[in-house]
């Protein structure tokens, strides 16, 4: 089952942030998809092209704080999503940005950011019904209790996982992340929780890693609370990726069977990403398939539903990443 929007832009442009998300990501993934001869004619059967799922202030609140929250409803909001987008660098200047070209103001962007986390919700919802949900957004890893950053205003992944166990449709949860970037906000969110097991492999350099673990203020870095799970890879070791993926899985496994498993499915570690901030992990197409297909039959063979979310990706070429997976997966399926 794919969960997609079409009405739903990726691209940022129209807001005159410059970071490269492409709507070629969704666009051309589906195109692939339906371009598929035997796949083409069941669009009925694995597409819905509708979110129906809404969130309220509680949904957030379960997850972010009182006061970032409403931050996120007030005049501040703009601010905030500078902040999260990091459009102003350390001396002020505008980074990434050039409102000059927006044809929107910045705060609609919320409204977006919403429908997007409510996506995960539904892809979850889902997930439980029909085995298996590809959410052509949502992942946003990094955003933390008091904060949005790295892009991420609503950490929507933990925000949809609150929200069924409050409805008591799931108990446990894992969280399997791949996209290159640590998922720092993910696991500083459910440290402690043990009905949330999250697991995260990534760059074992850069962003979000890069700074001290202390910060200037004495307080700690929240990017390094340990996820359940870390698998940090170096740069150089793409071969051992795979391996490394796999002992993680079945260390997972180790701690308790889940009702659910939501796969943060970045395809930033891709050696085409176009983002600086990924040269640290440089995965051919093949395998990233491989990959994929490990996490996916890993939770498909153990009956696990599984709800994966698009997460990073960027430039023109990340598409491949997600229509080789997804005509693979769907053809498993239908
Ligand atoms: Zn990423």
């Amino acid at each position: 089952m794919i969960l997609y929007d079409p009405h739903i832009p990726v691209s940022l442009m129209e807001f005159g942030i410059q970071i490269p998300v492409r709507d070629s990501r969704t666009i051309r993934t589906l195109a692939a998809l339906q371009n598929d001869p035997h796949l083409g004619p069941l669009q009925y059967l694995w597409h819905r092209d509708r979110i129906v799922e809404t969130l309220d202030r509680q949904d957030l609140l379960r997850v972010h704080s009182p006061d970032y929250v409403d931050r996120l409803y007030s005049p501040q909001l703009e601010e905030v999503i500078t902040a999260a987008y990091e459009l102003i660098d350390a001396e002020g200047r505008y980074h990434r940005y050039t409102p000059e070209t927006a044809t929107r103001p910045l705060a609609d962007l919320f409204e977006r950011v919403l429908l997007k986390a409510a996506a995960t919700v539904q892809c979850a919802r889902l997930a439980l019904t029909q085995g298996f949900c590809f959410s052509f957004s949502g992942g946003a890893h990094h955003a933390q209790r008091h904060y949005g950053i790295g892009f991420c205003v609503l950490n929507d992944i933990v925000i949809a996982v609150r929200k069924l166990q409050a409805e008591k449709i799931i108990e446990k949860v894992w969280i399997v992340d791949i996209d290159a970037h640590k998922g720092d906000g993910t696991a500083a969110l459910t440290v402690g929780d043990n009905s949330i097991r999250t697991l995260s492999i990534h760059m074992a350099r850069g962003w979000p890693l890069d700074g001290s673990p202390i910060l200037a203020d004495g307080t700690p870095n929240l990017s390094f609370v340990p996820s359940d799970i870390d698998i940090p890879i170096e740069s150089g070791e793409e071969a051992l990726y795979v391996d490394r993926l796999k002992a993680g899985l079945q260390q997972l496994e180790r701690l308790g069977k889940a009702d659910l498993a939501i796969v943060v499915c970045g395809s930033d570690p891709y050696e085409k990403d176009e983002l600086p901030s990924t040269a640290g992990l440089r995965l051919t197409l093949d395998q990233m398939l491989e990959r994929d297909q490990l996490v996916y039959t890993f939770l498909h063979e153990r009956q696990m539903p599984a709800a994966f979310v698009m997460a990073g990706g960027y430039g023109d070429h990340v598409w491949q990443v997600y229509a080789q997976f997804l005509t693979w997966a769907l053809r498993e399926r239908y």
